[in-house]
């Protein structure tokens, strides 16, 4: 369920993207709007009313959350920052960005010009509705209005909560980093502030299941949870930036990596090399020449019976910006490869010869190693 993303449309050349947690989130919002938000505050209306209020709300929540993360993204694109789209997932949007920001000064205008549109989208939403109110609009109208004035208030003050890596949490990193031009001791400062933060978050969703509000319960906890694991996530993943940055691919490149050729049946295949090597990757090979990749995941595809009548050639992927890169490539690049494309296994490729494999398993473990040997120089080293 989380991770599965749909794209939905594209805006000043950003993807904006659901990730399918927040149908349910939705859903969830435009039910409890409607029968218990809308009725308490506006009373003597049908429920089709109700309902209809609640969807057009959880609507208008979604348009400004992403009216949120496009001055994110706007702003960072000023800077020079690539940001790769916007997906909106459980707890609101997230802006992915695909580096870090270049200087503190940056970060602390990318970081509160989503709150800040927030604040001033809550005040011209509250000035609508005052005209309104004067008008003499109907009530349901009134309604969906107040309730988006009042949103967008709440959506800038979570944000601005000091737990990195939420807006506020960014904030202070810049502050942090503009004072000590410490990046790596500012992102640590914040990020233990934030997994705090998380904890206090998770404390108070126990404290509220425990006296009978099992939803709110329920709701702060995951919030905490999702706090505190984002904070924590966002640190190790600036160690892991800096501890591979400026080293290429070819340094952890395994050299002679086990390769098949195309013209075998699937059946041998397996026999042959995923149970004898345990690989889930094979580079498939035509004479010398590098075709492409086989991996288990296409096996499965096939039913066991049919192993025989099918060749690898049939069932191989060419090689492709997905499942290849250069031995010059940074390592940190392999890294966010294989995580956009969840490839643990990449092909090393200079021209259409096959150099090596470089596969995830190798770059943990030589992360682990680093950082126990050198962990607290890397994380004290300035910028
Ligand atoms: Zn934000």
């Amino acid at each position: 369920m989380f991770g599965q993303r749909i794209t939905l449309f594209r805006l000043f050349g950003f993807e904006v993207k659901i990730d399918l947690s927040w149908l349910i989130i939705a859903t969830l919002i435009a039910w409890s709007l409607a029968s218990a938000v809308f009725p308490t505050y506006f009373e003597g209306l049908s429920a089709a009313t109700y309902w209809g209020m609640g969807v057009i709300g959880a609507l208008g929540l979604f348009l400004c959350v992403i009216i949120h993360e496009f001055s994110h993204s706007l702003v960072a694109r000023r800077f020079g920052l690539p940001m790769r789209g916007i997906t909106l997932f459980i707890f609101g949007g997230v802006a992915e960005m695909a580096e870090e920001p270049p200087s503190a000064k940056a970060e602390f205008v990318m970081a509160i010009a989503g709150p800040a549109a927030s604040v001033v989208l809550s005040g011209v939403l509250y000035g609508i509705t005052v005209l309104g109110g004067v008008g003499g609009w109907p009530a349901p109208v009134i309604g969906v209005l107040s309730y988006l004035w009042v949103i967008n208030l709440v959506l800038a003050a979570f944000n601005l909560l000091p737990a990195f890596p939420l807006d506020g949490g960014r904030v202070l990193r810049s502050l942090l980093w503009g004072y000590s031009k410490r990046l790596t001791w500012a992102t640590r400062v914040a990020s233990r502030i934030g997994s705090g933060f998380g904890f206090v978050l998770m404390f108070l969703g126990v404290l509220f299941f425990i006296r009978g509000d099992l939803v709110g319960g329920i709701w702060w906890f995951l919030i905490g949870l999702f706090v505190r694991n984002a904070s924590v996530g966002s640190y190790q993943q600036l160690l892991t930036r800096q501890v591979l940055a400026g080293h290429p691919v070819r340094q952890f490149m395994e050299e002679n990596p086990i390769t098949v050729p195309y013209q075998i049946p699937i059946e041998q295949l397996v026999e042959d090399y995923v149970y004898k090597y345990h690989f889930k990757m094979f580079p498939v090979l035509e004479g010398e020449h590098l075709v492409g990749c086989i991996t288990t995941r296409q096996i499965k595809e096939v039913p066991r019976s049919e192993w025989s009548q099918h060749t690898v050639r049939e069932l191989s992927d060419g090689c492709s910006t997905d499942n290849t890169i250069s031995p010059d490539a940074d390592t940190t690049e392999a890294l966010a490869q294989m995580h956009r494309t969840r490839n643990s296994r990449l092909m090393v490729v200079e021209g259409d010869r096959l150099a090596g494999i470089i596969t995830l398993k190798d770059l943990l473990r030589f992360l682990s190693l680093k950082l126990d040997l050198e962990g607290r120089q890397i994380s004290e080293r300035d910028e």
